[in-house]
């Protein structure tokens, strides 16, 4: 036997320890990944791809949790009640989501995903998809039918002090640059005191302007990959960050990304992978997910049974943040707190200050333009910094047409210098004083009239909870909106209220809330019976017999649909 030579030796030692602690990284990886299947993108986009498509009849659709007869037909008859409610109150906005045609890709989705796809044929051919609006007032938004409803949309989170505040700053965006139109490159001199103003909000040195929240995030990782040099992002499992690849992983990016770690929130595991990997340009935190850590946004499109689950508890929040932060100093990687939905709701100083932490980079958005769309990017000159002074053909650039548009501008100054106002200034202070009290006066009545849903909340955004499995949780939205409440499109997802709420107003949401959760009870849409089998196993048996009979969407609704025009 010929010996083997000590230098081949060796070699294959390095390369077996190599392979050695290549596995230790990977596993160590896959610790800090949170369990879930929202943590686990690659399987779970590969997944997306096998659910089989089915949908059911509108006998099925109320009976797929096999109630008894009487249950079935308090049912039938309720959805045609709220059907015909729903429509006769609608016919505008249905003449015109007809003449739409199907035109629109946005509406074409959220109409699909509004509910479990599973109902939204039947959904859709008996129930208006969308209702358009024309005038606005309070915190009330009036359809083209003439009918106002209580806004709790909150128009994604832009609407914070209300439409009126939001249509004066336009008023007077239009006053200030007027005379100048769309002039794009040199600056109106407003720009100045919007960035003076910014830079104090945010205590940082340098701000720049974008169009879109998406936009800011993007400049802010590419920003933070120049200046350290590493690819590597790191996003928390659930959170959002706009709709570009890199921070989007899982269902609904169809391409997945090499550079995104998408670690547990909160949690040890997630610090000792940034404490020792050294390819990690950044850390994105979207301080909302503090009301549902490890979890995507909730719609009701996802709510399959009583899945969702959420809470709130501040210290805990801010105590992770300071020890990102600690880790994030340490090990050179930049803090990035992404307050583009809660940027000035939570305090004048925005998460900052609410949470008591320092980010290196910080973006806004939302309601920071007055109404308009933008973006808005802070940061130190360390970060922000699109060159390197000894570096002279180094740079990281980025521009955009639109960027620091005039009107923009001025609807941004608007905005900045209302916040001084006293009564502007009253509705970013003691907000969870005001938000605590009134959600559990809400959560009191709801358990008291032994309703079987609760609502968590963060500050002035709440979300649904359900107490009961059952198949239909997500008929709530519709009830509510014959209540006269409107809601965005993830439905009891997310309610966003804007703080010129009066106890009147807030009231008068509540009771609406309970009439529209009672209504929904007594038509037996949470009947639930201890001998049917669990929501979990009914959606097994619905999968299965789908895959093997290869069902598809059920032709005669979808000739309804069209015909309706809804
Ligand atoms: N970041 C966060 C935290 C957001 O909530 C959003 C929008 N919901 C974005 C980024 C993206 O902003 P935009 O929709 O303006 O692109």
């Amino acid at each position: 036997m010929s010996e083997t030579n000590p230098l081949t030796l060796l070699l294959l030692v390095a390369l077996g320890a190599y392979f050695l602690w290549l596995v230790f990284r990977r596993l160590q990886l896959s610790v800090a990944k949170h369990p879930s299947l929202t943590g686990h993108s690659k399987i779970a986009r590969r997944l997306s791809k096998r659910v089989p498509d089915y949908s059911f009849t509108k006998a099925e659709a109320f009976a797929c949790d096999s109630p008894p007869k009487d249950v079935f037909e308090r049912r039938s008859s309720a959805f045609e009640r709220l059907s015909e409610q729903l429509r006769a109150q609608s016919t505008g906005s249905i003449e015109l989501t007809r003449a739409l045609d199907g035109g629109i890709s946005d509406l074409n989705f959220t109409s699909r995903y509004r509910v479990p796809y599973q109902f939204s044929e039947v959904v859709k051919a008996h129930i208006p998809d969308q209702i358009f609006v024309e005038a606005s007032e309070g915190v009330r938004i009036k359809d083209v039918d003439g009918h106002w409803y209580y806004d709790v949309g909150g128009s994604y989170g832009v609407n914070l002090f209300g439409y009126d505040f939001y249509k004066a700053c336009t008023e007077e965006a239009i006053k200030t640059v007027g005379s100048l139109g769309p002039v794009l490159g040199p600056y109106h001199p407003i720009v100045v005191d919007n960035v003076r103003r910014l830079k104090a909000i945010a205590g940082m040195d340098e701000a720049s302007f974008h169009m879109s929240g998406t936009e800011a995030v993007m400049q802010a990782v590419r920003l933070a990959r120049y200046h350290t040099g590493q690819k590597k992002i790191v996003t928390f499992c659930g959170a959002y960050h706009g709709w570009w690849d890199d921070v989007q992983p899982g269902v609904g990016n169809p391409v997945g990304t090499a550079n995104t770690l998408m670690l547990r929130d909160m949690d040890n595991r997630a610090l000792r992978i940034l404490n020792t990997r050294r390819d990690i340009a950044c850390v994105l935190v979207n301080p909302l997910q503090a009301l549902h850590p490890n979890k995507a946004a909730p719609g009701d499109g996802t709510l399959l049974s009583n899945g969702r689950t959420a809470g709130y508890d501040k210290e805990a929040y801010a105590s992770w943040l300071k020890r990102l932060r600690e880790v994030c100093t340490k090990r050179g990687i930049a803090l990035i707190i992404d307050e583009v939905f809660l940027g000035f709701r939570l305090a004048p100083g925005g998460a900052q200050e609410y949470f008591d932490v320092r980010a290196d980079l910080v973006t806004y958005g939302k309601t920071l333009g007055g109404g308009l769309p933008v973006g808005a990017l802070c940061g130190t000159n360390r970060w922000m910094q699109r060159y390197k002074p000894e570096q002279p053909a180094n740079i990281c650039f980025a521009r955009g047409t639109f960027n620091a548009h005039p009107l923009v501008m001025a609807t941004m100054n608007a905005f900045l210098n209302k916040l001084e106002e006293p009564e502007v200034r009253a509705m970013q202070l003691d907000v969870d004083e005001l938000w605590d009290a009134r959600s559990a006066s809400i959560n009191e009545q709801l358990k008291r009239q032994e309703l079987p849903i609760s609502i968590a909340h963060m500050a002035s955004v709440w979300t649904f909870v359900y107490q009961l499995p059952t198949r239909y949780n997500w008929m709530l939205q519709f009830y509510l909106r014959a209540q006269g409440l409107s809601l965005s499109w993830v439905g009891s997802g997310r309610f966003i209220f804007s703080h010129n709420y009066d106890e009147k107003d807030f009231e008068e949401v509540c009771n609406r809330v309970i009439a529209g959760a009672k209504a929904m009870q007594a038509d037996g849409w949470w009947w639930t019976s201890a001998e049917s089998p669990s929501v979990k196993k009914q959606l097994a048996r619905e999968v299965l017999d789908a895959r093997q009979s290869g069902r598809r969407p059920n032709k005669e609704l979808e000739a309804l649909t069209n015909a309706r025009g809804s």
